[in-house]
């Protein structure tokens, strides 16, 4: 059985499920990486620039953690998803990058997704993918299908039931449901996290931005529980149009969740991020036009301290409650 490695970091988060269910259906084994570590990030900084953003960084750390465990690395070109709107550059050059910096990884498995390229193109890239496991077209077919009915189930279950990507992840895949962003009926507030998923769900990168708010018992909301619908219309309602697939994670949820409906709003930024510096600004104009939700950014790198989160984040929390107690003291 072929052995399949998926680094666990950027991409997946949004994608996993649907890869897993592909290359399962073509009778693969698929291996992930573990959840990221002190050792997998310093040794994917080791490899590359130093201005490279933390999640690349990340990523790489990851790949070298899979070099022993897998026969093929899958590392996607997911260059547009939607027409003639684009993902950030990092993630056009990946694999290749992979290939320079992990010369000793196994051989990588590569796809262009470019849905501007026609759909015709985009069926050639999945079939010539499934010929690494099967020479039947019909099975590549079935397990395409297959896994592209996956990815809307995962997607429409966390917009339906608000969940969170790990929560929907777990759902979709049958294993044990992780805590964060487990609602909770006394919640002393509502906070939207907004950021990129590999930001905000990867508990090492992030310093457990996440579980610490809701022991903090902080009802979370974050962009992935908003359809692409609202998501887009709040992109176009600020900016007059879409250009980067990742605006939707950031600009359209914070452009959303700032007009109401949330005690706060937590926008978490990857230091070297260039799409991020431009999209945060925008935000951060957003909200201190509205002026009516407060806002918070914190930039992560790979020296960022933790008792500098967990301040910010109890001064964040203890502003939230004292506006509560105004507005409760205001209408009593
Ligand atoms: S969007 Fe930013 S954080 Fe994500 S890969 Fe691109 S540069 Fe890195």
């Amino acid at each position: 059985m072929i052995r399949v490695g998926i680094p666990r970091a950027l991409l997946y988060y949004q994608y996993y499920p649907m890869w897993h269910s592909f290359f399962k259906a073509l009778g693969a084994e698929v291996i992930v990486s573990p959840v990221t570590s002190q050792a997998m990030l310093r040794e994917g900084t080791a490899r590359v620039v130093a201005d490279t953003c933390l999640p690349v960084k990340a990523f790489i750390g990851h790949v070298l953690s899979l070099v022993s465990k897998c026969d093929l690395i899958f590392i996607p070109t997911v260059r547009s998803v939607r027409k003639n709107i684009y993902s950030c550059s990092k993630f056009l050059g990946l694999s290749e990058m992979t290939r320079v910096v992990v010369p000793e990884a196994p051989p990588i498995l590569d796809i262009m997704v470019d849905v501007n390229k026609g759909r015709l193109r985009l069926c050639q890239a999945i079939y010539r993918l499934g010929k690494n496991f099967t020479a039947d077209p019909r099975k590549i077919r079935q397990a395409s299908r297959d896994a592209w009915r996956t990815h809307l189930n995962y997607r429409n279950m966390m917009s339906a039931h608000r969940l969170t990507q790990p929560q929907a992840m777990a759902r979709v895949l049958g294993t044990p449901t992780p805590e964060s962003g487990v609602e909770s009926p006394e919640a002393k507030a509502t906070i939207a996290v907004i950021g990129h998923p590999y930001l905000l769900h990867d508990d090492f990168i992030s310093h457990r931005i996440m579980p610490r708010l809701e022991q903090a018992n902080v009802k979370l909301l974050t962009p992935e529980m908003l359809t692409d619908t609202t998501l887009e219309s709040a992109v176009m309602r600020v900016m007059g149009r879409i250009q980067w697939t990742c605006e939707s994670e950031v600009v359209g949820a914070g452009a959303h969740y700032l007009r109401g409906g949330v005690g706060g709003v937590i926008n978490v930024t990857a230091f070297g991020c260039g799409p991020d510096s431009l999209m945060t600004d925008v935000v951060r104009r957003q909200a201190a036009r509205l002026r009516s939700i407060p806002f918070m950014n914190l930039t992560i790198d790979e020296h960022t301290s933790e008792v500098g989160i967990i301040t910010r984040l109890e001064a964040f929390l203890d502003m939230i409650y004292r506006k509560q107690r105004a507005r409760v003291a205001v209408c009593g």
